[in-house]
């Protein structure tokens, strides 16, 4: 039986894997892809199931963990964004050297036009560096079928399988519909080739020859697909290539017909016979692709002899930020000023009703009086410098705190101060999240440890991980432990409640160990007040 229900991608996508028989989901949240796990923790046959669904450390724990359950034979995946693959890039590019005995499904989600992110990066690039194949929904409905289908995939290839999001399809809501009954999940069993997984150099010699030999299995693999699509069109002046979300904004440009002849792509590598046909067949290629020049710059390098290709790198079609109907639509009419069908455009300017609102620390966020304490603990300083990280705290860069000088990536904040201290700079901080600091920062803090770096690293702990919605910090209650764990010198890791009233005495507190020549930690406690509300509602409830 099928129901239909209204669903974000991202949860069409977990909905799809617990359907399929999915044993394990294993994330570290970052938006756009946070919604994958949240459902699964929330969905009642997941539940029932006890389908393990848990948050993990960071990225490369969450892959590895969900690497160690195909193993097992069981189908898992691990959920992330696209900067989390960055993380996850080590365990991620060997998976493709062990390859995959359950199902596993990698899903990276891009935030081109960065609405939550650092940069644009675009994932298709990891699967095709690890010669893995890739799954790219171009609606909510495909996102639902293509775990399934993934999950087959990746265990009739033997390879883990990569699912790239973007924010539109990740958050936006559609009608999907579902099967009603969940697929049995795998019963235990180990990989027929046991060997493979182990990569010592001369078993992973052998494999790497295989992994070669089978790009030609993974190509076939993708023109046969279903969800890549050639759809004949009468005018054969321009051939369009449109992948994942590109092809939506197409279809809405022409009511769902456009003239041209149109190759839809949403599994990777590239089917080069069906695009061979599109080549041949039309004077010239319109590539639409969200994100960065993937597909196009591969079709230069086949097809680049004579005819006129169109897209990003030729400056035909936008290069940075989202693609949206009105820009697909601007691509056409700079390729085909005289196309017939094109439908009115809507106005996707400025709203009236929607007012843009800076992004700011919630009123009552105890980071606030962490930035003002060390404002004024700093200010008696010629030039001092203040590290930041990834979590909420980096609004501390925003006015009125004006606090942080820079902000990198996962961690960057103890590891650059160490750089900058060990440079000579006086006084170096770093300041962090709990979250953050087990995610990336504890290696950085054993560095410092280890050469009893002068320096301050402040841990401001709001009990969760604040940015992406308050999901569980794996460091809550633990912090001090960790510290002390690490070796850090007792007498110089201190804690103090981030409260207003504090402030005066978290200033003091700063300035003692600043003027500490080695490392010194202070952890300042509050909890996020949007969980603290959550909290007492449900206590209430
Ligand atoms: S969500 Fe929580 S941690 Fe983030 S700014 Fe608001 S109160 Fe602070």
């Amino acid at each position: 039986m099928k129901t239909k229900r209204l669903l974000l991608g991202d949860e069409a996508f977990a909905l799809g894997a617990i359907n399929a028989g999915l044993s394990g989901a294993y994330a570290y949240p970052g938006t756009p892809s946070t919604e994958i796990l949240e459902f699964v923790q929330k969905d009642p046959v997941a539940r029932e199931r006890g389908i393990h669904s848990h948050w993990s450390s960071n990225e490369k724990t969450a892959m590895e963990e969900a690497l160690g359950m195909s193993f097992c034979g069981k189908r898992s995946m691990t959920s992330m964004k696209h900067v989390g693959l960055n993380v996850a890039a080590d365990p991620f590019v060997n998976s493709a050297m062990t390859g995959a005995n359950g199902g596993l499904l990698v899903v990276a989600a891009d935030d081109p036009s960065m609405h939550s992110s650092q940069n644009e990066q675009d994932s298709r690039f990891y699967a095709d560096f690890a010669m893995i194949p890739l799954l790219e929904p171009s609606s909510q409905q495909e996102a639902y079928d293509m775990a399934a289908y993934g999950f087959e995939l990746s265990e009739r290839l033997a390879i883990p399988v990569v699912v790239r999001f973007v924010t539109r399809l990740s958050h936006s809501r559609a009608v999907v519909e579902c099967h009603d009954e969940p697929a049995p999940e795998n019963s235990l069993h180990y990989p027929a080739n046991p060997l493979q997984w182990v990569l010592m150099p001369a078993m992973s010699k052998r494999r790497n020859r295989q992994l070669i030999a089978d790009q030609e299995s993974f190509e076939r693999a993708s023109e046969e697909s279903p969800f890549n699509k050639y759809i004949e069109g009468a005018d054969h002046r321009v051939g369009i290539v449109a992948s994942g979300v590109a092809f939506n904004y197409l279809m809405e440009c022409f009511d769902g017909n456009p003239p041209f002849p149109v190759l839809k792509i949403s599994q990777y590598p590239l089917p080069k016979k069906s695009l061979r046909r599109l080549y041949d067949s039309c004077d010239s290629l319109l590539v639409l692709e969200e994100g960065q020049p993937v597909i196009e710059r591969q079709l230069r390098g086949v097809f680049d002899a004579g005819k006129k290709i169109y897209g990003k790198l030729s400056g035909d079609v936008v290069r940075d930020g989202e693609l949206s109907p009105d820009a697909v639509r601007a691509s056409i009419l700079k390729v085909r000023p005289d196309v017939k069908g094109l439908s009115e455009g809507a106005i996707h300017g400025d709203s009236d009703v929607v007012v843009s609102r800076p992004p700011a620390l919630c009123p009552g966020c105890g980071h606030r009086d962490v930035y003002a304490a060390l404002n004024a603990a700093l200010a008696e300083y010629e030039s001092p410098k203040v590290f930041g990280d990834i979590g909420c705290y980096t609004l501390g860069f925003l006015k009125p705190f004006s606090a942080i000088d820079t902000c990198v990536d996962m961690g960057a904040s103890i590891t650059m101060a160490k750089g900058a201290s060990d440079a000579g700079q006086f006084p170096a901080v770093a300041i962090i999240g709990d979250s953050t600091f087990t995610h990336s920062g504890m290696t950085g803090l054993l560095d410092a440890i280890n050469e009893d770096t002068s320096m301050l690293v402040i841990i401001s702990d709001n009990l969760t991980t604040g940015m992406t919605g308050g999901q569980d910090s794996q460091g809550t209650g633990k912090l001090e432990e960790i510290c002390l764990g690490l070796g850090a010198n007792p007498a110089h890791v201190r804690t103090i409640d981030s409260l207003p009233k504090n402030v005066e005495e978290m200033k003091q507190l700063f300035k003692e160990e600043i003027e500490h020549k080695g490392l010194s930690v202070v952890i300042s406690r509050r909890e996020c007040i949007q969980t603290a509300r959550r909290h007492a509602g449900a206590k209430k409830a």
